[in-house]
């Protein structure tokens, strides 16, 4: 069939494998994986304690783990783990066990309240759950079918170490649900994320089409949690383009960068805070960073001020973007290399597999290249549904498997993503752009736009600054800044200043905890 115009060109095509072979998702990891001239190189180092895994020790635990977990417990397929913890060394560990058992993985937030768990473990239903010495006491009033595992225990490190017995490979399709995971909510309710070991390769396959030789492993340094979509499928995507993983427990700016210097290294696998921080403030001061290549940033908007400040302050770094969302497994769409990256503004192209259209939300009609309205797009990393959630679901995954993102958003004749705003969040002067202007400003560090109700006009933009720390900006100043760049109906009406913005964990600005503070502020008044 002709491809319809508005359709954008696709990046190099996936390999997948055949449907019906049974396969894991950590299986097919490993498979790529064993293609790699090295057959055993750094898997993981804790920064923190300097603690270090091996490939093959790596792959010895896992196998040591599931054995464990499969005949001493009695885990069995199609179970689902809830697991809450920190980016420590023991959870990509246990992902991969879980994943060659056919054990549903279901991640969440360890800063999540107890309320928050208990929503959860009713969504996802499982039979046992993983935690770490400082949150199992949020689930001490959850009574599962086995009892919590704590992974920064001794008793964990026997499992993965003392071998049981060997216990025959687990048959898992690729169809089979293989995580559970909670899509951020900034807005609204939060709903289950399912998706299957075939979502999982497809993600993988993916970033392994758009690998780049190297003559010695890359070294990547995660800010983004392994709870999240992001670092959930770079658990996996590490593994397959056999690359050495520094963790650390904590996100800390300064500890971040000495890991860089510490530990040579190559990559950076972040959300835009990081990048805002690195661009725009001292941080980076006193530190070796030359073993830095590449910085990958996604998960939420980035200003392209921001993004070519960074690249001013450390031109050798290529900036990579990537759009996606949890229900897409992850990236959908990427910048691939530096010439990319200059396409301002833009969060790249779609990778392989995949199709997009742009859909006038009012009619939903595709619209031609330029035109802005709600994404959709189709491919192998779709998700399976939300689960327990019908509705939700008919409502997001409409006919012949189009996923509907909820992003307003318009493709160039190029095939180049930009993402506008929220379609939820939309409100009539665009917050994204404002905010963006606002970061554009040298003496603002980061920057936040939320409407407030006006008797007049309804609503009007209210600003959220940080400013440096020297900076003598007032409000008067920023008002003015932005009213000489924006129609009249765009004019910041209100300035508040603040030390730093209320964001999720990977970055999102949490808009529903700005409104919070400005009824407080203005209850107080
Ligand atoms: P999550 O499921 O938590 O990953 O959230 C997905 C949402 O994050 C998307 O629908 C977008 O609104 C936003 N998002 C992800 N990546 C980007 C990006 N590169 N630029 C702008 N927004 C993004």
């Amino acid at each position: 069939t002709p491809r319809n115009k508005n359709f954008p060109q696709p990046q190099t095509p996936i390999d997948l494998p055949p449907q019906h072979i049974p396969l894991s998702a950590s299986d097919y990891a490993y498979s790529l994986r064993a293609n790699s001239p090295l057959p055993d190189s750094l898997a993981l180092i804790n920064s923190s304690t300097g603690q270090r895994v091996s490939y093959s020790e790596f792959t010895r635990k896992t196998q040591t783990l599931a054995s464990y977990l499969h005949s001493v417990i009695g885990l069995s397929k199609g179970d689902v783990a809830f697991v809450l913890s920190p980016n420590l060394i023991q959870v990509p560990i246990l992902y991969f066990s879980l994943l060659s058992l056919g054990i549903v993985i279901s991640p969440a937030n360890p800063l999540s309240t107890e309320s928050e768990i208990s929503s959860l473990i009713q969504l996802c239903n499982p039979v046992i759950a993983f935690s770490t010495s400082s949150s199992a006491h949020k689930l001490s009033n959850i009574s599962l079918r086995f009892k919590t595992i704590v992974l920064d225990s001794p008793e964990f490190d026997s499992m993965m170490t003392s071998p049981v017995i060997t216990i025959d490979r687990v048959e898992v399709s690729q169809s089979d649900l293989a995580a559970i995971l909670y899509s951020s909510g900034t807005t609204g309710r939060v709903k289950g994320v399912m998706l299957t070991h075939r979502n999982l390769i497809a993600t993988v396959s993916g970033n392994y089409a758009h690998r780049t030789e190297r003559k010695s492993p890359a070294v990547l340094l995660y800010t983004v949690p392994y709870f999240h979509v992001f670092g959930f499928f770079y658990s996996l995507k590490s593994v397959a383009l056999n690359e050495g993983v520094v963790l650390m427990e904590r996100f800390d700016l300064r500890k971040m960068m000495r890991a860089v210097e510490e530990f040579r290294v190559t990559h950076m696998v972040v959300t835009p805070p990081v990048v805002v921080a690195m661009a725009k403030t001292d941080v980076t001061d006193g530190y070796d960073l030359s073993s830095l290549e590449g910085v990958a940033c996604g998960a939420a908007p980035i200003a392209k001020d921001l993004v070519s400040a960074f690249m001013a302050k450390f031109p050798r770094v290529v900036f990579l973007q990537s759009y996606g969302l949890t229900e897409s497994t992850g990236s959908a769409w990427r910048t691939v290399g530096q010439e990319e990256s200059v396409h301002w503004g833009s969060t790249g192209r779609l990778l392989g597999g995949f199709e997009a259209k742009i859909v006038d939300p009012d009619t939903g009609h595709a619209l031609p290249p330029c035109k802005q309205g709600e994404l959709w797009i189709r491919g192998p990393t779709i998700m399976k549904g939300y689960i327990g959630d019908p509705e939700a679901t008919s409502a997001t995954l409409v006919a012949d498997g189009w996923l509907r993102t909820g992003d307003l958003c318009y493709i160039d004749e190029e095939g180049f993503l930009f993402v506008v705003d929220r379609l939820k969040e939309l409100i009539k002067y665009k917050g994204y752009q404002l905010e963006h202007l606002l970061q554009s400003h040298p003496e603002i560090v980061d920057a936040a736009v939320i409407p407030y109700p006006d008797e007049e006009a309804g609503q009007v933009p209210i600003a959220f600054v940080v400013r440096q720390p020297q900076s003598s900006l007032g409000e008067a100043d920023i008002i003015d800044f932005v009213a000489k760049q924006v129609s009249p109906y765009k004019k910041i009406r209100r300035v508040t200043f603040v030390n730093s913005l209320p964001k999720s964990a990977t970055g999102k600005l949490l808009r529903k905890d700005l409104r919070k503070i400005v009824f407080v502020n203005s209850s107080s008044r």
